[in-house]
């Protein structure tokens, strides 16, 4: 019995494959550039790693790729046969009010998630394509979807409603619906066993390219930075996160076009756009330590944006039993941190500097901090892929 995670974004699948054992993945693949005719497809197993170039023109053709990749690459393969792969969980990013945990897709599952599409046009239509083709490519396999909003279901109204119109709401859905879930839930649940806590009290960072906090109250989301879309929030590489909205109509009036000032929130913003140099946080760190002062700014102000949730966040949590970053900024970053948390003992954190030097999952606040911190790797793939097993095996019984 094999389980297969898929996340199919814009332009690239990414894969898992999980033995019944679940624990570490057998193998993890990868198509860049799906839609030109220069896909890389790379898969690594712990045996050997195969990597070719080809066209892929579209979703159906590069899940192709991957089931054949699975059953033919390698010596021995890694599925015998692809009846094997008795469930396939796919990632959704937005499952909207409607999906509060995952879900075996059937038909009107996929009408749900497609209804959807207006609030993530970039994604669900990707990730529905990917259910399609695996639909087609898999039929004897479950298909599972785990949704990236879905852990933010517990949010109170007065955490998820915008002060806008009522009708916005109701006729348009602008509320908070939140992101990351996948990750934030990760880390709580990690945290649980990590502290022997099931129902901790933490505010959680996942900082990567995008970035986002979670206020966690007895292991329920009550707030999270992240809004109606993934533009809200803290700074991102390329997203501004928060922002006056009142900049919106002052550019539009002042004569740049709804599609410029997407783009410059969205993939001109951020760390790049403070910058001018780059929306890589080490590649800035690196040009800030030579003296470039638009990256030492642009750290300054993603570490100013991550205090102000933290401080906001813990407002949120009741008695806080720890912070817990991650994401490749959050879990790599010494400085990141270190200007994150510096000099916040008076309010119960205190950083051990030599445990912030270290690597892996750990602790990095002192043994008397308080409140702990903490540095936990996130692994969506494994909580997609324990979701999906146990779904399975609940349709089998
Ligand atoms: P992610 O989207 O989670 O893969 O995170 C990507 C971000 O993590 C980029 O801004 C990277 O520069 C940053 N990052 C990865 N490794 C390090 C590191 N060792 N030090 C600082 N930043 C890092």
């Amino acid at each position: 019995m094999r389980i297969l995670v898929v996340n199919c974004g814009s332009s690239s699948i990414k894969y898992k494959l999980y033995g019944v054992q679940m624990g570490e993945p057998l193998a993890a693949g990868m198509i860049e550039g799906l839609g030109t005719a220069e896909a890389r497809h790379v898969l690594e197993t712990g045996r050997f790693r195969k990597e070719i170039v080809m066209p892929v023109p579209d979703y159906r053709r590069g899940v192709a790729q991957v089931v054949e990749a699975l059953t033919e690459w390698g010596s021995p393969r890694l599925v015998g046969d692809p009846e094997e792969i008795v469930g396939v969980g796919h990632r959704v990013v937005h499952g909207g009010e409607q999906f509060n945990e995952s879900v075996v897709i059937d038909s009107s599952v996929v009408e749900t998630i497609r209804a959807l599409d207006s609030l993530a046009p970039l994604h669900n239509p990707a990730n529905r394509a990917g259910i399609e083709a695996i639909a087609e490519l898999l039929p004897h396999s479950t298909g599972v979807a785990v949704f990236d909003t879905a852990f933010f279901g517990t949010l109170p109204p007065h955490s998820y409603r915008y002060a806008v119109p009522a009708r916005w709401w109701r006729e348009h859905g602008v509320r908070r619906y939140g992101f990351h879930g996948i990750s934030h839930r990760y880390l709580v649940e990690r945290a649980a066993l990590l502290w022997d806590k099931p129902e901790p009290n933490l505010v959680s960072f996942h900082l990567g390219n995008g970035a986002s906090a979670c206020a966690v109250r007895r292991g329920r989301a009550v707030d999270t930075s992240m809004g109606m879309t993934p533009l809200e929030g803290l700074v991102m590489g390329t997203r501004s996160g928060d922002i006056d909205p009142a900049v919106v109509f002052h550019l539009m009036e002042a004569g740049l076009s709804v599609a410029e000032i997407r783009r410059g929130l969205e993939r001109q913003g951020g760390l790049r756009g403070l910058s001018g140099i780059s929306a890589d946080f080490r590649r800035l760190a690196e040009a800030a330590d030579a003296g470039q002062a638009s990256a030492a700014l642009a750290l300054q102000v993603f570490a100013h944006r991550v205090r102000r949730y933290l401080g906001a966040f813990l407002t949120q949590v009741g008695r806080c039993d720890g912070v817990v970053f991650s994401g490749g900024i959050g879990e790599n970053s010494v400085r990141a941190r270190r200007m994150a948390l510096g000099g916040l003992e008076t309010m119960g954190l205190v950083l051990d500097a030599s445990r912030n030097h270290g690597r892996g999952e750990r602790r990095i606040s002192t043994d008397d901090s308080p409140i702990s911190i903490w540095v936990i790797p996130t692994d969506e793939e494994s909580l997609i892929a324990r979701d999906t097993a146990r779904l399975v095996t609940a349709e089998q019984d």
